[in-house]
C-alpha cells in the first residue's frame, strides 16, 4: 500500500538542514538512499537532490504505524518524513555527511513510491558498463557525481547568459531544420513530407545564420545551442553537441579574443573560484606544430620536440640520412628520467608511435654513469653523438626517442607520443589550466584524397588582408595558396581545443574568389551557399565570431574523461541512445507519407 503525497510539502532539502535547525519539526521528501536495521531502530539516509540526512525511526519513540511503514522501505523508495531535528548522539557523529552532526526522528512516514532491484547502486564508485548506466541513465543522474556535473553544466548556461547579455549579446535561435553549412563534417537529413525528394539538414552549426543576423545589423549576437554531425563517433565525440556560439560586428581578431578571454576568466572564476591570468598567451600553428606537433597544444608539461634533420643529413644511420636528405624530417623528445624504463616499455613505445604511422622509433638511453645504450650509436662518430645529445639537452638519466619521416608523420607521430608519455611518466601536473590560442592558422589545406584545395576552418573564414590582394594569383598557384594564413583563431585549454572562431568574408567579392580557390563551382556556391552571397550583398560589416564547445568545456571544469559525463543524455560509441533504442525503425506509414523506400540491409530484412 502506497501513500498519497496530498498536501504535503518540504520545509527544507535534505541537505540543507544544519544545526540551527535542532528543535524544529521540519518535513523532507526524498529517496531512501541506504537503509540500516540496528537492533529494531531503522536508520534511513533521505536523499533529494541538495544532499543526504540520517532520519531515524525509532519504535520507542516513533509512531507504531511509521515503524510499519519503515521496516518495508528498501533502497530508493521515495519517501515523505515529518520529524523533529535531533543532535546525534556523542559519538554516532557522521563527518563524511554535511548533516553528519543532526538527525531527524520520524514523527510521520509516507512511502510515495516503491523501486525495483537495482541494476547498480546509486553512488559514485560503481563497477558497470557504460551501456547499462546509459540504459537507466534516470537512476544515473541520482549519483552525486553525475548531479554535480549537471549543476556546474547549468551554472556554466547561466553565467554565460549573464556575462554575454552584460556585454550588449542579443540571445537569438536560429533553425534546426535548416540547409547543411558546410563544417565538413556529414549532415543529418531530415526528408520533407510536403515536397518528397527534399530534405532539411539539421545545422552544423549557426555559422551561416549568425553571419546573416550580422549583415541584419544585430551586431552582437549569441545563442547556447545544439549542433549536429554525422561523424564516426571516434574519440570523444556526440553527433549532437552544445556550443556558446557568438558574432560581432565591426570588429577584427582582438575584440573576439578580449570578449572570449572575458568569458572564460568570468565562468572560471564565479564557478570553480579560479582566477586565470589574462591576457591568454598566444602560439601561432607553425609554433604549436613544431613544437608540440599539434594545433592543440597541451602545455602543462615540457617535451618538446627537437628538430635534429640537419645533423642526421650527415650521419651513416641509414633511416636518418635518407628522410633528412629527401625532405622529412627526423625530431625527437627528450624524456627527463626515462632511461629507467624497462626495454619492454620502450618497445610499447615504439609499438604506440607505429599506431600513429611511425615506420619505428630510434632510442637512446643515457645511463646513469653518463654512458649510453642504443642499437643506432654504432651508426654516430663520437662527435655526432656528441652533437645530438647537446641538441636534445640530454643528461644522465634521461631517454631520448627520434622518429624521422614526412614532416606530417614526425609531427602527428611525436604530438601522440608526447602526450602519451606525460601520462605514462605521470608529468600531468594536478589542478594547472593552460589556455593558449592558436592564432595564424593557413587558411587552406591539401585535401589529398579529394585532390584539391580545402578551408582548414570553414570557406566562410577571412584570409589576412595582405593576401587578399594575391587570391586571383593563387587560382593556378597551389603553392601560394597554401602559404595564405587566415585569420582564424582556436582556444586551446590543456591540450583540448575548447573554441574556434575567426573574422569572416564580408564581401561578396572575395568569397566567391575563396569558393574559386577551394573548386566550389559559381553554380554550386549559388546553389549551397547563395543566400549568404547574396546577404554579403547588402551593406554586410565586417564582422567576426568564434564557438566554444559547451560539453567539452564542461567536461575539462568537472574533470571528466568523457564528454558523455556532463550530457545528461548522451549516444554510445555507436551513436546509440540505450534509454530509447535511437535511432528505430519507423512505421510503414511513415515512410510512405514521407514517400521514403527503405532497402534493409540483408540480415534485419
Ligand atoms: N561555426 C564554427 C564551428 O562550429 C565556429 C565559428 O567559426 O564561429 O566550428
Amino acid at each position: 500500500m502506497l501513500d498519497n503525497l496530498g498536501d504535503f510539502k518540504r520545509d527544507y532539502f535534505c541537505g540543507e538542514l544544519t544545526e540551527n535547525n535542532i528543535g524544529d519539526e521540519v518535513r523532507l521528501l526524498g529517496w531512501a538512499d541506504s537503509v540500516r536495521d540496528h537492533g529494531g531502530v531503522i536508520f534511513i539516509n533521505l536523499r533529494d537532490k541538495e544532499g543526504i540526512v540520517q532520519i531515524v525511526i525509532d519504535p520507542s519513540k516513533s509512531p507504531a504505524d511509521a515503524y510499519e511503514k519503515a521496516k518495508r522501505v528498501r533502497s530508493e523508495y521515495v519517501l515523505a518524513v515529518k520529524g523533529r531535528v535531533n543532535r546525534r548522539p556523542a559519538g554516532t557523529e557522521n563527518p563524511k555527511l554535511k548533516t553528519g552532526n543532526i538527525e531527524v526522528a520520524v514523527e510521520e512516514l509516507k512511502i510515495l513510491n516503491t523501486c525495483d532491484i537495482l541494476p547498480f547502486p546509486i553512488e559514485d564508485e560503481i563497477n558497470v558498463s557504460e551501456e547499462v548506466r546509459l540504459k537507466y541513465r534516470y537512476l544515473d543522474i541520482r549519483r552525486p557525481k553525475m548531479l554535480q556535473n549537471l549543476i556546474l553544466r547549468h551554472e556554466v548556461y547561466q553565467a554565460t547568459r549573464e556575462y554575454l547579455a552584460g556585454h550588449g549579446f542579443l540571445e537569438v535561435e536560429t533553425p534546426m531544420l535548416t540547409k547543411s553549412t558546410p563544417e565538413g563534417a556529414r549532415d543529418f537529413l531530415v526528408p520533407s513530407r510536403l515536397e518528397h525528394g527534399k530534405f532539411y539538414a539539421l545545422p552544423q552549426s549557426p555559422q551561416l545564420f549568425k553571419q546573416i543576423l550580422m549583415v541584419a545589423g544585430i551586431e552582437r549576437y549569441f545563442q547556447i545551442v545544439k549542433c549536429f554531425r554525422d561523424e564516426d563517433l571516434r574519440k570523444d565525440r556526440q553527433p549532437e553537441f552544445t556550443q556558446i556560439d557568438f558574432e560581432m560586428s565591426f570588429v577584427d581578431e582582438e575584440d573576439v579574443i578580449a570578449i572570449s578571454e572575458g568569458l572564460v576568466h568570468y565562468l572560471f572564476k564565479k564557478i570553480l573560484g579560479i582566477e586565470i591570468q589574462l591576457p591568454i598567451k598566444r602560439i601561432t600553428y607553425k609554433e604549436a606544430i613544431e613544437k608540440y606537433g599539434t594545433d592543440k597544444p597541451d602545455l602543462r608539461y615540457g617535451l618538446e620536440l627537437v628538430d635534429v634533420t640537419e645533423l642526421a643529413k650527415e650521419v651513416e644511420f641509414k633511416v636518418f640520412r635518407s628522410v633528412a636528405q629527401s625532405g622529412g624530417l627526423v625530431k625527437g623528445i627528450n624524456i627527463k628520467g626515462g632511461a629507467k624504463l624497462s626495454r619492454k616499455e620502450i618497445d610499447e613505445l615504439t609499438e604506440y608511435a607505429q599506431k600513429f604511422g611511425a615506420k619505428g622509433m630510434a632510442w637512446i638511453k643515457i645511463n646513469e654513469d653518463g654512458s649510453l645504450q642504443s642499437p643506432i650509436l654504432k651508426f654516430f662518430t663520437d662527435e655526432q653523438k656528441e652533437k645530438l645529445i647537446q641538441l636534445m639537452e640530454g643528461d644522465k638519466g634521461d631517454l631520448l626517442v627520434f622518429i624521422a619521416d614526412t614532416p606530417e608523420t614526425t609531427h602527428r607521430v611525436l604530438g601522440f607520443l608526447r602526450k602519451h608519455i606525460a601520462e605514462k611518466m605521470n608529468l600531468i601536473p594536478e589542478g594547472k589550466w593552460e589556455f593558449v590560442w592558436v592564432v595564424d592558422f593557413p587558411l587552406l589545406e591539401w585535401d589529398e584524397e579529394e585532390n584539391r584545395l580545402v578551408a582548414l576552418h570553414h570557406p566562410f573564414t577571412s584570409p589576412k588582408e595582405e593576401d587578399i590582394e594575391k587570391l586571383d594569383e593563387a587560382i593556378n598557384n597551389k603553392e601560394l595558396a597554401l602559404s595564405f594564413k587566415s585569420r582564424a583563431y582556436d582556444l586551446v585549454l590543456n591540450g583540448e581545443e575548447i573554441a574556434g572562431g575567426s573574422i569572416r568574408i564580408h564581401r561578396p567579392d572575395i568569397q566567391k574568389k575563396i569558393f574559386e580557390l577551394i573548386g566550389i563551382s559559381d553554380e554550386e556556391a549559388e546553389e549551397r551557399f547563395g543566400f549568404l552571397v547574396n546577404a554579403l550583398k547588402y551593406g554586410a560589416p565586417p564582422h567576426g565570431g568564434l564557438a566554444f564547445g559547451l560539453d567539452r568545456l564542461v567536461a575539462l571544469m568537472t574533470g571528466s574523461d568523457s564528454i558523455r559525463e556532463v550530457i545528461a543524455f548522451p549516444k554510445t560509441q555507436k551513436g546509440i541512445c540505450p534509454l530509447t533504442q535511437a535511432p528505430d525503425f519507423v512505421r510503414q506509414e511513415q515512410l510512405e507519407e514521407l514517400g521514403i523506400e527503405v532497402e534493409l540491409p540483408q540480415e534485419e530484412a
